[in-house]
């Protein structure tokens, strides 16, 4: 297909600019106060520009990757569409909308995002369905009645031919990641899928890049579509050096604080993507010491003024910000830029790092890059032209060396600097009535000035956190979610062996298991519900007949793990627990049951799995 002049679309908003708001693009009341409560301030441009098109009809082709904020972009016209037939009495719970996606771990994470999204609009219920996982609460999900389903396309084949998924009512109809979805021999599947819904429907295709291929599926499915991309082209100064750290999620705070403590800086600006966000890292920010403050879209502007007057005399140094709250912000001593979650497009991430480097100083700006963002990183230095070194994360010998040298320094300032007359009399008096030695006495005044905290971090451990960032990126890798147990699935890395768990994180036990008819999207559900946790933060899982091993952070507060023991997945409790390996050798007939197939499937295809194709060798010896 060529498209018609006229119907493509660039991106004109440059981040300086101020885009469309939420409340323009034609959504609907419930979907917004989602967004407002998501603490989202501005649509992402993919958002800003996809959204109007299909909230009006439109079929739409997008060229855009993941993390640039595409679920919203297609999900919040489509609950926008169910909301207004709910009003109207005509949204059933056969299929209305159904997502195709490439790797089970996206249906899982979009199907957690739609269910997010839909969390305000009526009779929306969604369901994830993708190989390697058993077919019984799938299809007892699909009879319970399921609008929005989100599959990876061997599974709906597969539901399809057995008659349990009826598509006769789609009316929403995505293809997300497209390229990726062909690149994994799909097309034969996305073909009879597409063929056999209904011919009145509304497709999206989403896709990185757009060859050939895509375009037959555009041209032979989809009604003069309306293609939109992003624009990418985008110049950084020379004057900002960057860097990036590869960090898991939960590590973010704490790499946030190491580098702060440990690199000379004026002024900082830390850049998140919530109104939230900018709450809870300026909080976690002062409770470290440090003199923070948050700007964001819901602070009146007379106090975003107020707080920006106040970095610029040096009443405080560090602003956590959204991106909107720093729309045009310019501010002399801002010597970082911390770019703490990643901009969902490339000309954010310029207008960012342009908040330092000003009136011809230096900068320094630093992105913090999780295992799913890697892609990010790539357009990001695509668009720029540049590369963004690694940096390695301060080791907690580094941290406590910058405190030893500060504390010094204060001391020697304070010497030099103040009047201490009075104090130095008050010191001699208890020396001599206490007949103790003048050190003690300074010592017991430090303790008081820290009030019970340490001066210094604890250094006997591991640095596990250190390790890990320092761990070499491979720019060539894909993005986290399909690092491990092959294409995305949830599953152990190696084929038999113990689950093993990636720096940060444990394998926790929890009770339920194959006889509870149990998937990993139930475990990661009840997980990222309870305690409020992250999709992504949950790492491989491995379902056994009595129970399962899970990979979590290793840092669960006692709060989270206490959530996670009551809460429920098929009515029983999950009694978590830090798993310490079974003694003496534990086997089992039908292996974990990891939802990842071994063999490849026609085309190098490893991402779903028949029933019954089980690894009846797999076990777990002692530890
Ligand atoms: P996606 O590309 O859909 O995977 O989205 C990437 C991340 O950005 C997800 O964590 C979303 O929750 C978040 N996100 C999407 N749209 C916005 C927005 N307009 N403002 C802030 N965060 C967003």
């Amino acid at each position: 297909m060529t498209l018609p002049a006229g119907t493509q679309t660039e991106n004109p908003t440059a981040a300086e600019e101020s885009g469309p708001s939420f409340n323009e693009l034609g959504l609907d009341p419930r979907v917004l106060a989602t967004i407002e409560r998501l603490g989202y301030e501005t649509p992402s441009p993919i958002q800003a520009q996809t959204i109007p098109l299909l909230a009006s009809g439109r079929d739409v082709v997008g060229l855009a990757q993941t993390g640039t904020g595409k679920t919203a972009a297609f999900a919040l016209p489509a609950l926008t569409r169910m909301a207004q037939a709910y009003d109207e009495g005509e949204l059933g719970s056969t299929p209305n909308t159904l997502v195709l996606a490439p790797t089970r771990e996206l249906a899982i994470q979009v199907a957690e995002a739609f269910s997010t999204y839909a969390a305000e609009v009526p009779g929306v219920s969604v369901l994830p369905i993708y190989g390697g996982a058993p077919y019984g609460p799938q299809l007892a999900g699909l009879r319970r009645g399921a609008n929005v389903v989100v599959g990876t396309p061997g599974r709906v084949i597969d539901h399809m031919s057995k008659g349990s998924l009826d598509l006769s009512e789609i009316k929403h109809l995505i293809l997300d990641e497209a390229d990726e979805m062909l690149r994994m021999g799909f097309a034969e599947e996305v073909d009879k899928i597409l063929a056999q819904t209904p011919a009145e429907k509304q497709v999206a295709l989403f896709s990185a890049t757009m060859p050939r291929a895509i375009r037959r599926i555009s041209e032979d499915y989809l009604t003069d579509p309306v293609e939109v991309s992003v624009k990418t082209k985008t110049t950084t100064g020379a004057n900002i050096r960057q860097r990036f750290v590869f960090i898991k999620h939960h590590a973010k705070p704490e790499a946030l604080v190491r580098i702060m403590e440990t690199e000379p800086h004026d002024a900082a600006i830390v850049f998140v993507r919530t109104r939230s966000a900018t709450e809870d890292v300026a909080a976690k920010l002062s409770a470290r010491g440090f003199r923070a403050a948050a700007i964001n879209g819901d602070i009146p502007q007379n106090l975003r003024e107020k707080t920006v007057e106040q970095l610029k005399d040096g009443r405080i140094d560090v602003l956590v910000a959204t991106d909107v709250a720093a729309r045009g912000l310019d501010v002399e001593r801002i010597s970082h830029v911390f770019n703490y979650d990643i901009p969902l497009d490339t000309e954010s991430y310029v207008h960012r790092i342009g908040r330092t480097g000003r009136a011809g100083r230096s900068g320094e700006a630093v992105l913090f890059v999780t295992p799913r963002e890697k892609r990010m990183l790539r357009n990001i230095e695509k668009a720029t032209r540049q590369q963004v070194e690694q940096m390695s994360l301060p080791t907690v010998a580094d941290v406590n060396a910058s405190r030893l040298e500060k504390f010094s320094e204060r001391i020697t300032e304070t010497l030099s600097g103040e009047d201490l007359e009075e104090y130095r009399g008050l010191v001699s008096r208890y020396v001599q009535e206490h007949n103790t030695p003048a050190e003690d006495v300074a010592a017991a005044l430090v303790a008081m000035v820290h009030d019970g905290r340490p001066l210094l971090m604890d250094e006997a451990g591991d640095d596990e956190l250190a390790r890990q960032a320092a761990q070499s990126f491979d720019r060539t890798d894909r993005d986290g979610r399909e690092d491990r147990g092959g294409r995305g699935e949830r599953g152990p890395r190696g084929k038999s062996g113990p689950p093993t768990a990636d720096a940060g994180n444990a394998i926790y036990k929890i009770a339920v298991g194959k006889k509870d008819g149990v998937n990993p999207g139930h475990i990661v559900g009840a997980i990222t519900g309870e305690a409020n946790l992250r999709g992504n933060q949950v790492g491989s899982i491995n379902i056994y007949p009595t129970f399962s091993l899970v990979e979590l952070p290793e840092s669960l507060s006692p709060q989270q793990l206490d959530a996670l023991s009551s809460a429920r997945v098929g009515g029983r409790p999950l009694r978590i627990e830090r798993d310490s390996g079974p003694h003496g050798t534990r086997r089992f007939d039908d292996g974990g049951r990891r939802g990842a197939r071994k063999g490849p499937r026609k085309g190098g295809f490893g991402g779903e799995g028949g029933p019954g194709k089980r690894d009846r060798k797999a076990h777990w010896k002692d530890r």
